[in-house]
């Protein structure tokens, strides 16, 4: 999504790091949330090669997000707006449909509702991810992840989840932040590094619930948790080895 502003325009692309930005990009696109809540959602400038990339993927996270919450804006998105993009993209429409099944979830109360079920992509929403935290760590500290640095997103289970909060997203508080977007359409928790900004830890969240992916052989979902690590590759890979393992 784009704006037009001085002052996101002949800066260094947030995201790639390498081209000159051309627009202010919205962080979390506009298209998530109810349209009375989409003025002041956070931007950062974007080339337009990385523009285009991440248009691509949150087409398909707008689409597959929404489902497996009872959030109002999700509903609303599922009943008004996912129709219409389906019926303009009709490889996504028959990527899910092929891939639909019925499956039984678990709700908040512990009962196991039959439900659609679609696949999740992994690959596209971890790409997605990848460019949000870029995005919201230059919003926050105007930081760009330097090359050579990793931007890892997890996609951990409900323990993973408690462990990396427990031992992670503690660290440093003095620059913890636990922002809400819109009645809970994103909300992400992060915290970084004291010496370097660019050395962060992050928890994200659409919607109000954990995306849900994955079947087991018995039909269930899991609920998977988005967490995010960034930092310098050789203390990020051997740390998301060791938090893997435990
Ligand atoms: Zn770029």
């Amino acid at each position: 999504m784009i704006t037009l502003s001085k002052k996101y325009k002949g800066k260094i692309c947030v995201y790639c790091t390498t081209r000159p930005s051309v627009c202010g990009d919205h962080i979390v696109a506009k298209e998530f949330f109810p349209v009375a809540a989409r003025s002041n959602l956070p931007q950062a400038p974007a080339c337009n090669q990385c523009n285009t990339d991440k248009s691509a993927l949150e087409q398909y996270a707008i689409t597959i997000l929404p489902f497996g919450s009872d959030h109002s804006t999700a509903r609303d998105r599922l009943a008004n707006k996912v129709p219409i993009m389906l019926s303009r993209n009709a490889k996504l429409k028959r990527e899910l449909s092929a891939g639909m099944t019925s499956v039984w979830t678990r709700t908040a109360e512990g009962l196991l509702l039959s439900s659609k079920a679609l696949p999740l992509d992994a690959y596209r929403i971890v790409s997605l991810f990848q460019f949000i935290v870029r995005g919201l760590a230059w919003h926050h500290w105007q930081t760009l992840i330097p090359k050579g640095y990793l931007v890892e997103v997890l996609t951990l289970s409900e323990r993973g989840s408690t462990l990396f909060t427990d031992y992670l997203l503690r660290l440093s508080p003095q620059f913890r932040e636990d922002v809400v977007l819109s009645d809970r359409v994103f909300q992400y928790t992060c915290t970084r590094n004291d010496q370097d900004s660019a050395f962060s830890a992050w928890h994200m969240q659409f919607y109000g619930v954990p995306a849900m992916a994955g079947s087991h052989p018995s039909g269930t979902m899991d609920a998977v948790h988005v967490c995010a690590l960034t930092g310098p590759q050789e203390v990020i890979r051997p740390a998301i080895d060791k938090f893997l393992k435990s």
